[in-house]
């Protein structure tokens, strides 16, 4: 069942696969950024399991208490842009999970709530060559699978789409962030944010099975 237990076991897979490919996410931010994508998420998510392993992470009943946990951490620990980005995916995401167990529409929700948090703290839209473009196309792909009632099938057609979202950012020109500084030349890289997206989604399916 996807459950505060799912949530918590989300997070950890999330913070050991964003470890053993911290530096493939960094060179992708040394190439159209600023080098520090990978060690920054390192550094956050190293923080929520710390939190998970203590007192806080011992009273946290409904699915919303764990990513609230997840976002307030994010925001105190990342920096740069990313952390305030995934900080507040995570916190608009717990507002509409504060239950027990997602059911489809829930997983579907999930996503939406994140990605129009991102969107909305970073003033991008699809195509701009960001985080935003792996959680668009993450929407895009799990809302049809919604009305089959497979909560995990709508969680793993999330994941693909990110995967497939993250692909696409590579021949995009970057018109946000930091990549957007080198106009043209951001063009053939993927981008940072994107591919982090995909692995965070795709470790949420890995914590379900
Ligand atoms: P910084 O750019 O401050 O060093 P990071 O390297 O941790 O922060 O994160 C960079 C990622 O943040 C980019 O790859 C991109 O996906 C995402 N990003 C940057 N600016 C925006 C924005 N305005 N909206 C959405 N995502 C953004
Ligand atoms: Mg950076
Ligand atoms: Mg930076």
């Amino acid at each position: 069942a996807l459950d505060a237990d799912w949530a918590v076991r989300w997070v950890r897979c999330a913070a050991a696969d964003v470890r053993t490919h911290r530096d493939e996410l960094t060179e992708l931010d040394r190439l159209i950024g600023d080098g520090d994508h990978g060690v920054n998420l390192d550094r956050g998510f190293t923080a929520v399991v710390a939190r998970l392993d203590g007192p806080d992470g011992t009273r946290l009943a409904t699915v919303g208490q764990v990513l609230q946990l997840v976002a307030t951490t994010l925001m105190s620990t990342v920096g740069g842009a990313a952390g305030p980005l995934y900080g507040t995916a995570f916190l608009h995401a717990s507002r509409v999970t504060d239950r027990p167990v997602l059911d489809a529409a829930g997983v579907l929700a999930l996503v939406e709530a994140a990605g129009e948090g991102i969107a909305s703290r970073g003033h991008a839209v699809p195509g701009n060559k960001t985080m935003v473009d792996a959680w668009h196309a993450a929407v895009e792909a799990a809302g049809p699978v919604v009305t089959a009632g497979d909560a995990l099938a709508v969680l793993r057609a999330a994941a693909d789409g990110a995967a497939a979202g993250a692909l696409a950012t590579i021949p995009m020109t970057a018109t946000k962030g930091r990549a957007s500084y080198l106009g043209e030349r951001s063009a053939g890289t993927q981008d940072p944010g994107a591919c982090s997206t995909a692995l965070v989604l795709a470790a949420a399916v890995e914590a379900a099975q």
